[in-house]
């Protein structure tokens, strides 16, 4: 594994990849790995020839206020890890490096899907995504980008972006790592006191709520989201911010539950916020 820190080295990496036939896979990741990175890597690594990851805290998709002067950093943990799960190119950009112009002056914005959820709580949070997400693709070039189901909104917002900006890539999502019971890997895993991770696989449980209460029959959006709402409303340590039962591609809120749904959860529990998300198919 190389790991390069410029936009001139990945461009004449990846291109010479091409040159030669060979297809390029891409895993963009804020750092801190952990084994929900490393399957969006393995899954690179099994479709692709030449795997390039990036390791970038992209300061705009922080907002004021938020934890970017104190996200987790472990670069040599993260090169390791990388390495291990068979990246082979590993770019480390500057701020700088990417974004050499500031303030930023060009940026892009995913209108509508982004004002709800995690738009909702974080405003700038989706424009900030887009830009950096168009930014590396623009870098990289054509190739396939694996993102985690884990962060569904995210991947609806890159799956639109890259459709309606006709960027050469495919999307793949890949589905969400788990510790064995049940709370989704994140990086920010690491804020949780040892009172808030024990009770933080109530995320987990909300959704399996939901899903069963589907699985039952129900399709009255209200009616799921009320009961993934009960779930966790009865663990004294978290608080809600929504739960909701929507449509797994557009993130539309119809009242009747129909085709691909996605149930997403997100609740503060201390110090960070959580986020989860099941999907479930509602037969005709
Ligand atoms: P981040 O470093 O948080 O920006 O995440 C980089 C990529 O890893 C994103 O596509 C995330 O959705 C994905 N990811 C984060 N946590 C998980 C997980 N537990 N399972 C699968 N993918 C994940």
């Amino acid at each position: 594994m190389r790991t390069v820190t410029t936009v001139a080295e990945v461009r004449a990496a990846t291109g010479a990849a091409r040159r030669q036939g060979r297809r390029v896979g891409f895993v963009p990741t804020m750092g801190y790995l952990h084994e929900g990175h490393t399957s969006l890597m393995a899954a690179a690594r099994a479709a692709t020839d030449l795997v390039v990851a990036s390791v970038f805290v992209n300061p705009l998709q922080f907002g004021a206020g938020e934890d970017l002067s104190s996200y987790p950093r472990d670069l040599d943990r993260d090169t390791d890890l990388s390495e291990a799960a068979g990246v082979d190119l590993l770019f480390v950009p500057s701020v700088e490096e990417v974004y050499p112009h500031r303030p930023v002056l060009t940026t892009v914005t995913v209108a509508g899907i982004t004002d709800r959820f995690e738009g909702a709580a974080r405003p700038t949070h989706f424009a900030g995504v887009a830009t950096v997400v168009t930014k590396l693709l623009a870098i990289v070039g054509p190739c396939t980008t694996y993102f985690g189901a884990k962060d569904w909104q995210q991947v609806c917002v890159v799956r639109r972006l890259v459709d309606d900006l006709s960027l050469p890539a495919t999307v793949e999502a890949c589905p969400t790592v788990r510790e064995p019971d049940g709370l989704a890997l994140s990086s920010r895993n690491v804020y949780l006191g040892p009172e808030e991770r024990a009770a933080a696989p109530v995320l987990r449980r909300a959704l399996e709520a939901g899903a069963a209460l589907v699985a039952g029959g129900e399709r009255d959006r209200r009616r799921v989201e009320a009961a993934m709402a009960g779930v966790v409303a009865a663990e004294p340590l978290a608080q809600l911010d929504y739960a909701a039962a929507v449509d797994a591609a557009t993130l539309a809120e119809a009242d009747v539950l129909a085709g691909q749904v996605r149930l997403l959860v997100a609740a503060r529990l201390g110090v960070p916020r959580l986020l989860d998300n099941l999907g479930v198919d509602v037969p005709a």
